[in-house]
């Protein structure tokens, strides 16, 4: 399975290439600190938390909470539509940062927060251009 097609891409570069070709093999890969130990998302070249640039990166869980959520009936990109509700979702991973994502699947507009949500595996992984969840 390959991405969907007509789904907008994500800009890559050196600070988010090993994200994104984590993400193409199903693995959400997250930034750990040297310096305070602390995990990080979204990926940067130095820590929020101390500032150091001693980072490096390691395979998350893939597990996390839903904080909070939308569902958009009228998505701002056609490649959306035939998905309507998309549901968005902030989601603390058990690591620690804060992710938007996507929950998918049949029971999507059963997301609340609080809820356990887990990351989609491959092949189904695939389709999607980032990091997505299904309700655990
Ligand atoms: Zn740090």
């Amino acid at each position: 399975m390959s991405a969907q097609p007509g789904y907008p891409q994500p800009y890559e570069d050196a600070d988010n290439a090993p994200f994104l070709a984590a993400w193409r093999k199903g693995v959400l890969a997250l930034q750990r600190c040297k310096g305070c130990s602390k995990a990080i998302y979204y990926p940067r070249p130095m820590c929020p938390h101390c500032w150091s640039a001693d980072l490096e990166w390691f395979e998350a869980s893939g597990k996390g909470t839903v904080v909070g959520y939308g569902v958009v009936w009228r998505p701002n990109h056609e490649s959306f539509q035939p998905e309507v509700p998309v549901v968005l979702v902030e989601v603390q991973l058990a690591e620690g940062p804060l992710m938007l994502s996507r929950v998918v699947g049949d029971d999507r507009e059963k997301t609340r927060s609080g809820a356990a949500v887990g990351l989609v595996a491959m092949p189904d992984a695939a389709r999607y251009p980032l990091p997505t969840f299904r309700l655990a």
